[in-house]
């Protein structure tokens, strides 16, 4: 096991800079996920790091041994791709336990390995069988099996679950997790899926355009993203962008006035007529009355009363004044989910649609009219040209 540590990493193809000033530390032990939209440098970064890319400039250290120069297969780094890329010819075990085999380390003690390796993902009855003969699960369990069965240093994992069903996926992503806490093994993990990234990591990396966008822990980087790409990148649905222009001490949403907080008027006294960017988690909108349909049906039952969920009853309680944070949206579109109700609504007049999460007792209807409730603690101002983080 080791650390891993990249100092201003730079990987130009041609013209084509692929990543960019790539600095972090990957303390012994952690699970760190790098996240961001296609062709921002991810898989560049992993394989800099397997030694399948040479980074333009930059230094790489793993424990403390500098690695730009030490070829990949001295690196002591196990990589599993997407493809699971199986030896078609081997059986389960002998896949498993090819590296060895190459490091020609003693057969029984080889044996030994692959029936362990095996047994903890759950092949162990599969080791004669050829990959062809397995389901795609199976196939990639014996891929990181044969990753595992090296004992690395350091685990890299390139999308290894993208090409799973939904299911096992799931299956899968619970199993690595308890792998990385039984093994505590340095792991890098790529993926563009946020709930990979939210559920399995120590800290992610959000990542655009070759740069590094925010390092963190999930919760941390989820409540408290750095600007608008990594705010509308985690979560799901998205954060809801609203244009907004800056004047008489509140926003200017498509000609509806949001009156702010104290704390923004301060800050921004001086921006009276300037754009912003508001960004609003879908479960930070509330529906001030179910709609006009539902009303009656919903005052019969007792635990819901007139409010749409309790969670929304008790943060009108908490409001003060009025109607302060208020927007009047038409609903376009209504997705019942179940435990909630996912709304797409836009506001009169306006492109801008908002998706708001709410109880699954509230079912608009679309064209209905809404009177919408925005949690000003929960309301972030970007700056429109550069994304950044204003409030
Ligand atoms: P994806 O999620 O689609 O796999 P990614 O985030 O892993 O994307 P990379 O594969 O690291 O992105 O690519 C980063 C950038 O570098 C992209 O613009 C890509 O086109 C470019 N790139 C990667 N490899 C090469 C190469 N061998 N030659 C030229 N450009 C490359």
């Amino acid at each position: 096991m080791a650390n891993v540590r990249l100092e201003e990493i730079k990987r130009r193809f041609n013209n084509v800079t692929a990543i960019e000033d790539i600095t972090f530390e990957i303390p012994d032990g952690e699970f760190w996920v790098l996240v961001g939209p296609s062709g921002c440098g991810k898989s560049t970064i992993l394989r800099t790091i397997a030694g399948l890319e040479t980074a333009t400039s930059g230094k790489l250290f793993i424990g403390d041994r500098l690695v730009n120069n030490i070829p990949a297969r001295q690196r002591d780094v196990a990589m599993v791709f997407q493809n699971y890329a199986l030896y078609p010819h081997m059986s389960v075990a002998q896949n498993i336990g090819f590296g060895l085999q190459m490091r020609k380390i003693d057969r029984k003690i080889i044996q030994e390995r692959v029936v362990n390796v095996a047994r903890s993902l759950s092949v162990d009855h599969l080791l004669d069988r050829k990959p062809k003969q397995l389901s795609g699960g199976q196939q990639q369990r014996v891929a990181l099996g044969r990753a595992i069965a090296r004992e690395p240093q350091v685990f890299l994992l390139d999308e290894p679950l993208s090409n799973l069903d939904a299911q096992l996926r799931d299956e899968t992503r619970a199993e690595l997790k308890q792998l990385h806490q039984k093994l505590g093994i340095t792991t890098i993990y790529v993926t563009h899926d946020q709930v990979e990234a939210m559920t399995l990591a120590d800290k992610i990396v959000v990542l655009n355009r070759g740069r590094i966008q925010q390092i963190g822990d999930p919760q941390t980087v989820y409540a408290s993203p750095a600007n608008q790409m990594v705010a509308s990148f985690l979560g799901s649905p998205p954060m809801n962008i609203l244009p907004a222009i800056y004047q008489n001490n509140g926003f200017d949403v498509s000609g509806q006035l949001l009156t702010v907080s104290a704390v923004i008027k301060e800050k921004l006294q001086s921006r009276q007529g300037h754009s912003f960017d508001l960004g609003i988690r879908p479960e930070h909108i509330f529906i001030n009355e179910p709609p006009s349909h539902q009303l009656e049906t919903l005052r019969e039952r007792v635990d819901v009363s007139v409010s749409v969920s309790e969670r929304d009853a008790s943060r009108r309680e908490e409001r003060q004044e009025g109607n302060e944070s208020q927007l009047i949206v038409e609903v376009k579109m209504v997705e019942p989910l179940g435990r909630e109700t996912l709304i797409r609504a836009a506001l009169p007049g306006s492109a801008v649609v908002l998706n708001i999460q709410v109880s699954g007792d509230v079912r608009p209807r679309p064209g209905d009219r809404l009177s919408l409730q925005l949690d000003l603690n929960q309301l972030f101002v970007f700056d429109p040209k550069t994304g950044d983080r204003i409030l």
